[in-house]
Protein backbone atom coordinates (compact mmCIF):
# COMPACT_ATOMS: atom_id res chain seq x y z
CA UNK A 1 0.00 0.00 0.00
CA UNK A 2 1.76 3.29 -0.90
CA UNK A 3 1.62 6.27 1.74
CA UNK A 4 1.79 10.13 0.32
CA UNK A 5 2.39 12.73 2.93
CA UNK A 6 -0.57 14.56 1.32
CA UNK A 7 -3.04 13.95 -1.03
CA UNK A 8 -5.67 16.23 -2.66
CA UNK A 9 -8.90 15.35 -3.59
CA UNK A 10 -10.12 16.32 -7.25
CA UNK A 11 -7.90 18.36 -9.52
CA UNK A 12 -9.67 21.70 -10.82
CA UNK A 13 -7.70 24.56 -10.11
CA UNK A 14 -7.60 24.63 -6.79
CA UNK A 15 -6.65 20.88 -6.38
CA UNK A 16 -4.01 20.78 -8.67
CA UNK A 17 -2.21 24.07 -7.79
CA UNK A 18 -2.20 22.61 -4.30
CA UNK A 19 -0.70 19.36 -5.55
CA UNK A 20 2.10 21.48 -7.55
CA UNK A 21 3.06 23.78 -4.75
CA UNK A 22 3.06 20.50 -1.86
CA UNK A 23 5.59 18.50 -4.59
CA UNK A 24 7.59 21.89 -4.82
CA UNK A 25 7.99 22.24 -0.82
CA UNK A 26 9.56 18.57 -0.81
CA UNK A 27 5.92 16.86 0.37
CA UNK A 28 5.32 12.99 -1.53
CA UNK A 29 2.04 13.97 -3.23
CA UNK A 30 -0.71 12.27 -5.12
CA UNK A 31 -3.83 13.78 -6.39
CA UNK A 32 -7.21 11.73 -6.85
CA UNK A 33 -9.57 12.64 -9.92
CA UNK A 34 -13.19 11.44 -10.84
CA UNK A 35 -12.93 12.15 -14.08
CA UNK A 36 -11.00 10.99 -17.24
CA UNK A 37 -8.89 14.71 -17.63
CA UNK A 38 -7.59 16.76 -14.83
CA UNK A 39 -8.40 19.92 -14.42
CA UNK A 40 -11.92 20.24 -12.61
CA UNK A 41 -15.00 22.13 -14.03
CA UNK A 42 -12.59 25.10 -15.15
CA UNK A 43 -10.16 24.10 -17.71
CA UNK A 44 -13.01 21.09 -18.76
CA UNK A 45 -16.46 22.72 -18.24
CA UNK A 46 -15.78 26.36 -17.20
CA UNK A 47 -13.89 29.20 -17.21
CA UNK A 48 -11.23 27.65 -20.79
CA UNK A 49 -14.22 26.73 -22.91
CA UNK A 50 -16.37 29.82 -21.97
CA UNK A 51 -13.62 31.83 -22.86
CA UNK A 52 -12.92 29.89 -26.06
CA UNK A 53 -16.50 30.44 -27.04
CA UNK A 54 -16.76 34.18 -25.93
CA UNK A 55 -13.50 34.48 -28.49
CA UNK A 56 -15.00 32.76 -31.26
CA UNK A 57 -18.71 34.49 -31.15
CA UNK A 58 -17.25 38.16 -30.41
CA UNK A 59 -14.98 37.43 -33.55
CA UNK A 60 -17.94 36.62 -35.50
CA UNK A 61 -20.54 39.64 -34.11
CA UNK A 62 -17.42 42.07 -34.98
CA UNK A 63 -17.38 40.78 -38.51
CA UNK A 64 -21.11 41.09 -38.57
CA UNK A 65 -21.44 44.43 -37.21
CA UNK A 66 -18.34 45.92 -36.98
CA UNK A 67 -15.94 45.54 -39.38
CA UNK A 68 -17.91 47.23 -42.42
CA UNK A 69 -16.74 50.86 -40.53
CA UNK A 70 -13.13 49.88 -40.35
CA UNK A 71 -13.49 49.77 -44.53
CA UNK A 72 -13.69 45.49 -44.10
CA UNK A 73 -15.06 44.22 -46.77
CA UNK A 74 -15.90 40.21 -47.06
CA UNK A 75 -18.20 37.54 -48.77
CA UNK A 76 -19.99 35.28 -48.02
CA UNK A 77 -20.35 35.49 -43.88
CA UNK A 78 -21.35 32.46 -41.71
CA UNK A 79 -20.89 30.29 -39.01
CA UNK A 80 -19.77 26.65 -38.93
CA UNK A 81 -20.67 25.82 -35.30
CA UNK A 82 -19.17 22.51 -35.42
CA UNK A 83 -15.63 23.46 -36.33
CA UNK A 84 -16.29 26.41 -33.71
CA UNK A 85 -17.16 23.77 -31.17
CA UNK A 86 -14.20 21.68 -32.07
CA UNK A 87 -11.89 24.47 -31.61
CA UNK A 88 -12.85 25.05 -28.28
CA UNK A 89 -12.78 20.90 -27.75
CA UNK A 90 -8.70 21.18 -29.07
CA UNK A 91 -8.38 24.80 -26.84
CA UNK A 92 -9.68 22.65 -23.61
CA UNK A 93 -7.82 19.27 -24.57
CA UNK A 94 -4.07 21.39 -24.87
CA UNK A 95 -5.23 23.15 -21.14
CA UNK A 96 -6.14 19.51 -19.56
CA UNK A 97 -3.03 18.07 -21.56
CA UNK A 98 -0.84 20.30 -19.91
CA UNK A 99 -2.05 19.55 -16.25
CA UNK A 100 -1.03 16.09 -17.28
CA UNK A 101 2.35 17.47 -17.79
CA UNK A 102 2.59 19.47 -14.48
CA UNK A 103 1.95 16.41 -12.80
CA UNK A 104 4.83 14.42 -14.46
CA UNK A 105 6.74 17.23 -14.43
CA UNK A 106 6.85 17.61 -10.29
CA UNK A 107 6.68 13.75 -9.88
CA UNK A 108 2.77 13.89 -8.33
CA UNK A 109 1.38 10.55 -8.51
CA UNK A 110 -2.23 10.96 -10.26
CA UNK A 111 -5.02 8.28 -9.36
CA UNK A 112 -7.71 8.12 -11.70
CA UNK A 113 -11.04 6.93 -9.38
CA UNK A 114 -13.40 8.54 -6.58
CA UNK A 115 -12.34 8.87 -3.83
CA UNK A 116 -13.83 8.32 -0.52
CA UNK A 117 -12.40 9.39 2.64
CA UNK A 118 -12.39 6.45 5.17
CA UNK A 119 -10.19 8.01 7.97
CA UNK A 120 -8.25 11.38 8.56
CA UNK A 121 -5.29 9.50 6.83
CA UNK A 122 -6.59 6.89 4.38
CA UNK A 123 -8.48 7.60 1.32
CA UNK A 124 -10.33 4.53 -1.00
CA UNK A 125 -10.36 4.93 -4.47
CA UNK A 126 -13.00 3.19 -6.82
CA UNK A 127 -12.40 2.92 -10.61
CA UNK A 128 -15.17 0.63 -12.01
CA UNK A 129 -14.61 -2.44 -10.30
CA UNK A 130 -11.74 -1.77 -8.93
CA UNK A 131 -10.49 -0.34 -5.29
CA UNK A 132 -7.75 0.69 -3.54
CA UNK A 133 -7.02 2.25 -0.29
CA UNK A 134 -4.37 5.48 -0.20
CA UNK A 135 -2.72 6.07 3.50
CA UNK A 136 -1.83 9.82 3.39
CA UNK A 137 -0.31 12.42 6.01
CA UNK A 138 -3.14 15.00 5.45
CA UNK A 139 -5.72 15.44 2.72
CA UNK A 140 -6.60 18.64 0.90
CA UNK A 141 -10.18 17.96 -0.32
CA UNK A 142 -10.84 20.32 -3.28
CA UNK A 143 -13.73 18.49 -4.84
CA UNK A 144 -15.52 21.79 -5.93
CA UNK A 145 -19.30 22.11 -7.29
CA UNK A 146 -22.06 21.32 -9.25
CA UNK A 147 -24.64 23.70 -11.14
CA UNK A 148 -27.61 24.23 -8.68
CA UNK A 149 -31.71 24.29 -10.07
CA UNK A 150 -34.50 25.38 -8.97
CA UNK A 151 -37.23 23.42 -7.27
CA UNK A 152 -39.59 21.59 -9.25
CA UNK A 153 -37.12 22.06 -12.51
CA UNK A 154 -36.06 18.72 -13.42
CA UNK A 155 -32.59 19.53 -15.91
CA UNK A 156 -32.97 17.26 -18.60
CA UNK A 157 -30.06 17.88 -20.69
CA UNK A 158 -31.28 17.80 -24.08
CA UNK A 159 -33.69 21.30 -23.80
CA UNK A 160 -33.45 21.90 -20.29
CA UNK A 161 -29.51 22.68 -19.81
CA UNK A 162 -26.54 23.71 -17.38
CA UNK A 163 -23.50 25.56 -18.49
CA UNK A 164 -21.98 22.07 -18.96
CA UNK A 165 -24.47 21.33 -22.06
CA UNK A 166 -24.38 24.49 -23.46
CA UNK A 167 -20.81 24.84 -23.94
CA UNK A 168 -21.22 21.45 -25.84
CA UNK A 169 -24.51 22.50 -27.88
CA UNK A 170 -23.72 21.76 -31.80
CA UNK A 171 -26.49 24.18 -32.82
CA UNK A 172 -27.04 27.64 -32.57
CA UNK A 173 -30.38 28.32 -30.80
CA UNK A 174 -32.96 29.68 -31.85
CA UNK A 175 -34.35 31.63 -28.97
CA UNK A 176 -32.32 30.86 -25.78
CA UNK A 177 -34.20 30.96 -22.52
CA UNK A 178 -31.63 31.90 -19.86
CA UNK A 179 -32.93 31.73 -15.87
CA UNK A 180 -30.34 33.59 -14.06
CA UNK A 181 -28.92 36.96 -14.74
CA UNK A 182 -25.34 36.08 -13.35
CA UNK A 183 -22.11 35.60 -14.71
CA UNK A 184 -23.23 32.40 -16.39
CA UNK A 185 -26.01 33.54 -18.12
CA UNK A 186 -24.57 36.74 -19.17
CA UNK A 187 -21.81 34.88 -20.29
CA UNK A 188 -22.72 32.13 -22.54
CA UNK A 189 -25.93 34.43 -23.28
CA UNK A 190 -23.43 36.85 -24.90
CA UNK A 191 -22.04 34.11 -26.65
CA UNK A 192 -25.37 32.28 -28.34
CA UNK A 193 -26.80 36.05 -29.09
CA UNK A 194 -23.73 37.01 -30.59
CA UNK A 195 -24.25 34.02 -33.27
CA UNK A 196 -27.40 35.11 -33.91
CA UNK A 197 -29.68 33.61 -31.07
CA UNK A 198 -32.11 35.14 -29.54
CA UNK A 199 -31.56 35.62 -25.86
CA UNK A 200 -33.81 36.02 -22.80
CA UNK A 201 -32.81 36.64 -19.56
CA UNK A 202 -35.06 35.99 -16.46
CA UNK A 203 -33.81 37.29 -13.42
CA UNK A 204 -35.09 37.05 -10.14
CA UNK A 205 -33.63 40.74 -8.76
CA UNK A 206 -34.19 43.86 -9.64
CA UNK A 207 -30.82 44.23 -11.74
CA UNK A 208 -28.84 41.60 -13.65
CA UNK A 209 -25.04 41.06 -12.09
CA UNK A 210 -26.81 41.68 -8.61
CA UNK A 211 -24.03 40.87 -6.18
CA UNK A 212 -21.27 43.26 -8.26
CA UNK A 213 -21.41 47.47 -7.90
CA UNK A 214 -25.18 48.20 -9.01
CA UNK A 215 -23.62 50.66 -11.90
CA UNK A 216 -22.08 47.63 -13.65
CA UNK A 217 -24.97 45.43 -14.17
CA UNK A 218 -26.95 48.72 -15.48
CA UNK A 219 -24.49 49.62 -18.12
CA UNK A 220 -24.22 45.81 -19.31
CA UNK A 221 -27.88 45.66 -19.51
CA UNK A 222 -27.96 48.46 -22.08
CA UNK A 223 -25.55 47.58 -24.38
CA UNK A 224 -26.68 43.52 -24.17
CA UNK A 225 -29.86 45.30 -25.35
CA UNK A 226 -28.31 46.55 -27.90
CA UNK A 227 -27.31 43.03 -29.34
CA UNK A 228 -31.06 42.25 -29.05
CA UNK A 229 -31.07 40.97 -25.85
CA UNK A 230 -34.54 40.41 -23.75
CA UNK A 231 -34.39 40.92 -19.94
CA UNK A 232 -37.50 40.00 -17.47
CA UNK A 233 -35.81 41.78 -14.41
CA UNK A 234 -37.50 41.31 -11.05
CA UNK A 235 -39.42 37.79 -12.40
CA UNK A 236 -39.88 34.67 -10.59
CA UNK A 237 -40.01 31.72 -12.44
CA UNK A 238 -42.81 29.49 -11.94
CA UNK A 239 -42.24 25.95 -14.44
CA UNK A 240 -40.13 24.91 -17.29
CA UNK A 241 -41.49 22.49 -19.06
CA UNK A 242 -40.49 21.27 -22.67
CA UNK A 243 -42.98 20.95 -25.52
CA UNK A 244 -43.33 17.63 -27.35
CA UNK A 245 -41.52 17.88 -31.04
CA UNK A 246 -44.41 18.61 -34.74
CA UNK A 247 -43.83 19.09 -37.84
CA UNK A 248 -44.73 22.31 -37.54
CA UNK A 249 -43.79 26.47 -35.88
CA UNK A 250 -40.17 27.32 -34.83
CA UNK A 251 -39.61 24.86 -32.29
CA UNK A 252 -40.13 21.99 -34.46
CA UNK A 253 -37.41 19.75 -32.95
CA UNK A 254 -39.51 20.47 -29.24
CA UNK A 255 -38.17 22.92 -26.67
CA UNK A 256 -39.15 24.31 -23.59
CA UNK A 257 -41.94 26.90 -22.24
CA UNK A 258 -40.79 28.78 -19.26
CA UNK A 259 -43.38 30.79 -17.42
CA UNK A 260 -42.20 33.47 -14.70
CA UNK A 261 -44.33 36.08 -13.01
CA UNK A 262 -43.88 39.40 -11.29
CA UNK A 263 -46.20 41.33 -9.03
CA UNK A 264 -48.73 39.06 -9.88
CA UNK A 265 -48.33 39.16 -13.86
CA UNK A 266 -47.83 36.26 -15.26
CA UNK A 267 -45.01 35.70 -18.65
CA UNK A 268 -45.08 32.50 -20.69
CA UNK A 269 -42.02 32.23 -23.10
CA UNK A 270 -41.52 29.97 -25.81
CA UNK A 271 -37.96 28.95 -27.04
CA UNK A 272 -35.30 26.08 -27.87
CA UNK A 273 -33.46 26.08 -24.79
CA UNK A 274 -33.48 26.72 -21.16
CA UNK A 275 -30.43 27.38 -19.38
CA UNK A 276 -30.36 27.23 -15.65
CA UNK A 277 -27.99 29.08 -14.58
CA UNK A 278 -28.78 30.38 -10.58
CA UNK A 279 -25.71 29.39 -9.14
CA UNK A 280 -23.65 26.47 -7.78
CA UNK A 281 -23.58 24.82 -5.04
CA UNK A 282 -20.65 22.94 -3.42
CA UNK A 283 -19.80 18.71 -4.21
CA UNK A 284 -19.44 16.48 -2.16
CA UNK A 285 -21.31 13.29 -2.76
CA UNK A 286 -19.96 10.26 -1.49
CA UNK A 287 -16.72 11.82 -0.44
CA UNK A 288 -16.96 10.17 2.80
CA UNK A 289 -17.38 13.44 5.40
CA UNK A 290 -19.69 11.63 7.41
CA UNK A 291 -16.85 8.56 8.19
CA UNK A 292 -14.28 11.43 9.85
CA UNK A 293 -17.46 12.99 11.55
CA UNK A 294 -17.43 16.35 9.06
CA UNK A 295 -21.16 17.98 8.44
CA UNK A 296 -21.77 20.76 6.14
CA UNK A 297 -23.26 23.98 6.70
CA UNK A 298 -26.93 24.81 5.36
CA UNK A 299 -25.43 25.90 2.03
CA UNK A 300 -23.67 22.48 1.50
CA UNK A 301 -20.60 24.02 1.92
CA UNK A 302 -17.58 22.66 4.24
CA UNK A 303 -16.60 24.35 7.24
CA UNK A 304 -13.34 25.55 7.76
CA UNK A 305 -11.11 27.63 9.87
CA UNK A 306 -8.61 30.49 9.08
CA UNK A 307 -6.12 27.85 8.28
CA UNK A 308 -8.65 26.60 5.83
CA UNK A 309 -8.83 23.02 8.40
CA UNK A 310 -11.67 21.13 8.23
CA UNK A 311 -13.19 20.31 11.81
CA UNK A 312 -10.92 17.58 11.57
CA UNK A 313 -7.18 17.85 12.29
CA UNK A 314 -4.63 16.98 9.04
CA UNK A 315 -7.94 17.62 6.75
CA UNK A 316 -8.17 20.81 4.74
CA UNK A 317 -10.29 21.82 2.15
CA UNK A 318 -10.53 24.95 -0.88
CA UNK A 319 -11.71 25.99 -3.73
CA UNK A 320 -15.63 25.92 -4.31
CA UNK A 321 -16.15 23.10 -1.73
CA UNK A 322 -15.53 26.25 0.84
CA UNK A 323 -16.94 29.68 1.62
CA UNK A 324 -15.88 32.54 -0.73
CA UNK A 325 -16.36 33.78 -3.98
CA UNK A 326 -16.38 30.45 -6.87
CA UNK A 327 -13.45 31.47 -8.76
CA UNK A 328 -10.85 29.98 -10.28
CA UNK A 329 -8.19 32.23 -9.21
CA UNK A 330 -9.35 32.21 -5.60
CA UNK A 331 -8.94 28.22 -5.24
CA UNK A 332 -5.78 28.76 -6.88
CA UNK A 333 -4.80 30.66 -4.09
CA UNK A 334 -6.36 28.45 -1.27
CA UNK A 335 -4.11 25.48 -2.56
CA UNK A 336 -0.88 27.34 -2.59
CA UNK A 337 -1.91 29.34 1.12
CA UNK A 338 -2.75 25.10 2.48
CA UNK A 339 0.61 23.56 0.46
CA UNK A 340 2.63 26.33 2.35
CA UNK A 341 0.93 26.03 5.41
CA UNK A 342 1.61 22.70 5.52
CA UNK A 343 5.39 23.41 4.96
CA UNK A 344 5.04 25.49 8.22
CA UNK A 345 5.13 28.90 6.21
CA UNK A 346 2.73 31.75 6.87
CA UNK A 347 1.16 32.43 4.01
CA UNK A 348 -1.32 35.06 3.73
CA UNK A 349 -4.51 35.09 1.22
CA UNK A 350 -6.45 38.87 1.11
CA UNK A 351 -9.90 38.20 0.69
CA UNK A 352 -11.41 41.80 0.28
CA UNK A 353 -8.98 41.87 -3.19
CA UNK A 354 -9.78 38.79 -5.73
CA UNK A 355 -11.01 40.24 -8.43
CA UNK A 356 -14.32 39.06 -9.92
CA UNK A 357 -14.52 39.72 -14.23
CA UNK A 358 -17.13 38.89 -16.65
CA UNK A 359 -16.13 38.01 -19.53
CA UNK A 360 -18.68 39.87 -22.05
CA UNK A 361 -18.27 42.79 -24.35
CA UNK A 362 -17.80 45.22 -22.78
CA UNK A 363 -16.28 43.14 -20.31
CA UNK A 364 -16.67 43.65 -16.72
CA UNK A 365 -14.47 43.13 -13.83
CA UNK A 366 -14.31 45.13 -10.20
CA UNK A 367 -11.85 44.47 -6.89
CA UNK A 368 -12.41 45.11 -3.33
CA UNK A 369 -15.89 47.13 -2.17
CA UNK A 370 -18.83 48.29 -4.40
CA UNK A 371 -21.05 51.33 -3.46
CA UNK A 372 -23.85 49.30 -1.76
CA UNK A 373 -21.71 47.91 0.84
CA UNK A 374 -20.13 51.31 1.57
CA UNK A 375 -23.21 52.92 2.24
CA UNK A 376 -24.36 49.74 4.38
CA UNK A 377 -21.53 49.86 6.18
CA UNK A 378 -21.42 53.69 7.03
CA UNK A 379 -18.67 54.24 5.70
CA UNK A 380 -17.94 58.04 4.46
CA UNK A 381 -16.07 57.36 0.46
CA UNK A 382 -16.45 59.75 -2.90
CA UNK A 383 -16.41 58.93 -6.12
CA UNK A 384 -14.55 59.34 -9.45
CA UNK A 385 -15.76 58.10 -12.87
CA UNK A 386 -14.62 58.22 -16.29
CA UNK A 387 -16.76 57.21 -19.34
CA UNK A 388 -14.92 55.42 -22.01
CA UNK A 389 -16.28 58.03 -24.64
CA UNK A 390 -14.26 60.58 -23.97
CA UNK A 391 -11.11 57.94 -24.49
CA UNK A 392 -8.91 58.47 -27.21
CA UNK A 393 -7.89 54.55 -27.32
CA UNK A 394 -11.62 53.35 -26.96
CA UNK A 395 -12.88 55.66 -29.94
CA UNK A 396 -9.49 54.44 -32.19
CA UNK A 397 -11.27 50.90 -31.92
CA UNK A 398 -14.90 51.98 -31.41
CA UNK A 399 -14.93 50.12 -27.89
CA UNK A 400 -16.50 53.27 -26.38
CA UNK A 401 -18.96 51.73 -23.81
CA UNK A 402 -18.55 51.74 -20.17
CA UNK A 403 -16.69 53.23 -17.60
CA UNK A 404 -13.99 53.27 -14.50
CA UNK A 405 -15.52 54.44 -11.21
CA UNK A 406 -13.07 54.41 -8.08
CA UNK A 407 -14.02 54.77 -4.75
CA UNK A 408 -12.00 56.24 -1.84
CA UNK A 409 -11.95 56.91 1.44
CA UNK A 410 -13.71 60.69 1.96
CA UNK A 411 -10.81 61.62 4.28
CA UNK A 412 -7.88 59.42 3.52
CA UNK A 413 -7.94 58.91 -0.28
CA UNK A 414 -6.93 55.23 -0.09
CA UNK A 415 -8.61 53.42 -2.40
CA UNK A 416 -11.52 51.15 -1.29
CA UNK A 417 -13.09 49.44 -4.79
CA UNK A 418 -12.95 49.70 -8.67
CA UNK A 419 -15.42 48.68 -10.94
CA UNK A 420 -14.89 48.44 -14.23
CA UNK A 421 -16.87 48.08 -17.25
CA UNK A 422 -15.43 48.38 -20.97
CA UNK A 423 -13.16 46.38 -23.59
CA UNK A 424 -10.21 44.90 -22.25
CA UNK A 425 -11.19 44.99 -18.42
CA UNK A 426 -10.05 41.83 -17.33
CA UNK A 427 -6.48 42.61 -17.72
CA UNK A 428 -6.83 46.46 -16.65
CA UNK A 429 -8.41 45.17 -13.23
CA UNK A 430 -5.12 43.78 -11.74
CA UNK A 431 -3.76 47.76 -11.54
CA UNK A 432 -6.42 48.44 -9.07
CA UNK A 433 -5.80 45.55 -7.27
CA UNK A 434 -1.47 45.71 -7.10
CA UNK A 435 -2.70 49.59 -5.88
CA UNK A 436 -4.87 48.09 -3.36
CA UNK A 437 -2.59 45.58 -2.10
CA UNK A 438 0.00 48.69 -1.46
CA UNK A 439 -2.98 50.50 -0.15
CA UNK A 440 -2.82 53.09 -2.85
CA UNK A 441 -4.78 56.12 -2.18
CA UNK A 442 -6.65 57.72 -5.42
CA UNK A 443 -3.74 60.55 -5.83
CA UNK A 444 -1.14 58.00 -6.04
CA UNK A 445 -2.74 56.18 -9.04
CA UNK A 446 -3.75 60.02 -10.49
CA UNK A 447 0.26 60.80 -10.41
CA UNK A 448 1.35 58.09 -12.20
CA UNK A 449 2.18 58.97 -15.37
CA UNK A 450 -0.17 56.19 -17.65
CA UNK A 451 0.72 55.25 -21.40
CA UNK A 452 -1.41 56.96 -24.18
CA UNK A 453 -3.34 55.64 -25.80
CA UNK A 454 -4.33 53.09 -23.71
CA UNK A 455 -7.61 51.93 -21.67
CA UNK A 456 -5.38 52.07 -18.43
CA UNK A 457 -5.70 55.82 -18.82
CA UNK A 458 -9.21 55.92 -18.05
CA UNK A 459 -8.58 54.40 -14.41
CA UNK A 460 -6.12 57.19 -13.61
CA UNK A 461 -8.72 59.82 -15.18
CA UNK A 462 -11.23 58.21 -12.85
CA UNK A 463 -8.72 59.06 -9.77
CA UNK A 464 -8.32 62.34 -10.81
CA UNK A 465 -11.73 62.82 -10.20
CA UNK A 466 -12.22 60.53 -7.24
CA UNK A 467 -9.26 62.74 -5.54
CA UNK A 468 -10.37 66.07 -6.02
CA UNK A 469 -12.74 66.36 -9.21
CA UNK A 470 -9.89 67.39 -11.52
CA UNK A 471 -9.96 65.03 -14.08
CA UNK A 472 -8.28 65.71 -17.84
CA UNK A 473 -10.03 64.49 -20.19
CA UNK A 474 -13.92 65.10 -19.23
P1 LIG B 1 -13.43 22.23 -9.59
O1 LIG B 1 -12.79 22.96 -10.69
O2 LIG B 1 -14.90 22.06 -9.62
O3 LIG B 1 -12.72 20.78 -9.54
C1 LIG B 1 -13.14 19.80 -8.68
C2 LIG B 1 -12.68 18.46 -9.23
O4 LIG B 1 -12.85 17.48 -8.21
C3 LIG B 1 -13.48 17.97 -10.43
O5 LIG B 1 -12.60 17.63 -11.47
C4 LIG B 1 -14.22 16.74 -9.90
O6 LIG B 1 -14.38 15.73 -10.89
C5 LIG B 1 -13.28 16.27 -8.81
N1 LIG B 1 -13.93 15.47 -7.75
C6 LIG B 1 -15.04 15.81 -7.05
N2 LIG B 1 -15.29 14.88 -6.12
C7 LIG B 1 -14.33 13.93 -6.25
C8 LIG B 1 -14.06 12.72 -5.56
N3 LIG B 1 -14.79 12.31 -4.53
N4 LIG B 1 -13.00 11.98 -5.98
C9 LIG B 1 -12.22 12.40 -7.02
N5 LIG B 1 -12.43 13.54 -7.68
C10 LIG B 1 -13.47 14.30 -7.29
N6 LIG B 1 -13.93 31.07 -12.53
C11 LIG B 1 -13.06 32.05 -12.82
O7 LIG B 1 -12.28 32.44 -11.95
N7 LIG B 1 -13.00 32.63 -14.06
C12 LIG B 1 -13.84 32.24 -15.04
O8 LIG B 1 -13.77 32.78 -16.15
C13 LIG B 1 -14.78 31.23 -14.77
N8 LIG B 1 -15.63 30.81 -15.74
C14 LIG B 1 -16.50 29.80 -15.46
C15 LIG B 1 -17.39 29.41 -16.46
C16 LIG B 1 -18.30 28.40 -16.22
C17 LIG B 1 -19.25 27.99 -17.31
C18 LIG B 1 -18.31 27.76 -14.95
C19 LIG B 1 -19.27 26.64 -14.67
C20 LIG B 1 -17.45 28.15 -13.95
C21 LIG B 1 -16.54 29.18 -14.19
N9 LIG B 1 -15.66 29.63 -13.21
C22 LIG B 1 -14.79 30.65 -13.48
C23 LIG B 1 -15.65 29.04 -11.86
C24 LIG B 1 -14.48 28.05 -11.74
O9 LIG B 1 -14.62 27.06 -12.73
C25 LIG B 1 -14.49 27.42 -10.36
O10 LIG B 1 -14.48 28.43 -9.38
C26 LIG B 1 -13.26 26.55 -10.18
O11 LIG B 1 -13.22 25.53 -11.14
C27 LIG B 1 -13.23 25.93 -8.78
O12 LIG B 1 -12.10 25.14 -8.66
P2 LIG B 1 -12.04 23.92 -7.63
O13 LIG B 1 -10.66 23.37 -7.76
O14 LIG B 1 -12.53 24.33 -6.32
O15 LIG B 1 -13.10 22.85 -8.17
P1 LIG C 1 -24.48 33.62 -10.12
O1 LIG C 1 -24.63 33.55 -8.65
O2 LIG C 1 -23.46 34.48 -10.73
O3 LIG C 1 -25.86 34.09 -10.77
C1 LIG C 1 -27.07 33.45 -10.51
C2 LIG C 1 -28.18 34.42 -10.86
O4 LIG C 1 -29.40 33.71 -10.82
C3 LIG C 1 -28.28 35.58 -9.86
O5 LIG C 1 -28.35 36.78 -10.57
C4 LIG C 1 -29.56 35.26 -9.12
O6 LIG C 1 -30.24 36.42 -8.66
C5 LIG C 1 -30.35 34.53 -10.20
N1 LIG C 1 -31.41 33.66 -9.68
C6 LIG C 1 -31.36 32.84 -8.59
N2 LIG C 1 -32.55 32.21 -8.44
C7 LIG C 1 -33.34 32.62 -9.47
C8 LIG C 1 -34.68 32.33 -9.86
N3 LIG C 1 -35.44 31.50 -9.15
N4 LIG C 1 -35.18 32.93 -10.96
C9 LIG C 1 -34.42 33.80 -11.69
N5 LIG C 1 -33.14 34.12 -11.34
C10 LIG C 1 -32.61 33.53 -10.26
O7 LIG C 1 -24.34 32.10 -10.59
P2 LIG C 1 -23.97 31.48 -12.00
O8 LIG C 1 -24.10 32.47 -13.06
O9 LIG C 1 -24.74 30.21 -12.09
O10 LIG C 1 -22.45 31.13 -11.80
C11 LIG C 1 -22.04 30.21 -10.76
C12 LIG C 1 -20.68 30.54 -10.26
O11 LIG C 1 -19.71 30.28 -11.25
C13 LIG C 1 -20.59 31.99 -9.86
O12 LIG C 1 -20.51 32.05 -8.46
C14 LIG C 1 -19.32 32.49 -10.46
O13 LIG C 1 -18.44 32.89 -9.47
C15 LIG C 1 -18.73 31.30 -11.21
N6 LIG C 1 -18.42 31.77 -12.57
C16 LIG C 1 -17.48 32.72 -12.73
C17 LIG C 1 -17.21 33.22 -13.98
C18 LIG C 1 -16.17 34.28 -14.13
O14 LIG C 1 -15.40 34.48 -13.21
N7 LIG C 1 -16.09 34.96 -15.25
C19 LIG C 1 -17.90 32.77 -15.08
C20 LIG C 1 -18.88 31.82 -14.89
C21 LIG C 1 -19.12 31.32 -13.62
Amino acid sequence: MEKFDVTVIGSGPGGYVAAIRCAQLGFKTAIIERYPTLGGTCLNVGCIPSKAWLDSSEHYYKMMHEFAAHGITYQKPGVDIKTMSARVADVVKANVDGIAFLMKKNKITVISGHGTIKTATSIEVANGNDKQIIETGKIIIATGSKPSSLPGIEIDKERIITSTEALKLQEIPKHMILIGGGVIGLELGSVFARLGAKVSVVEFMDGILPTMDKSLGKELQKTMKRMGVDFYLKHKVTSVTKTPKSPKGDFKNGGVIVKAESDGKEISLEGDYCLVAVGRKAYTAELGLENIGITTDNRGMIPVNEHLETSVPGVYAIGDVIKGPMLAHKAEEEGVFVAEQLAGQKPHINYNLIPGVVYTWPEVAAVGQTEEQLKAAGIAYKTGSFPFKASGRARASMDMDGFIKVLADKETDEILGVHMIGARMADLVMEAVVAMEYRASAEDIARMCHPHPTYSEAFKEACLAATDNRPIHI
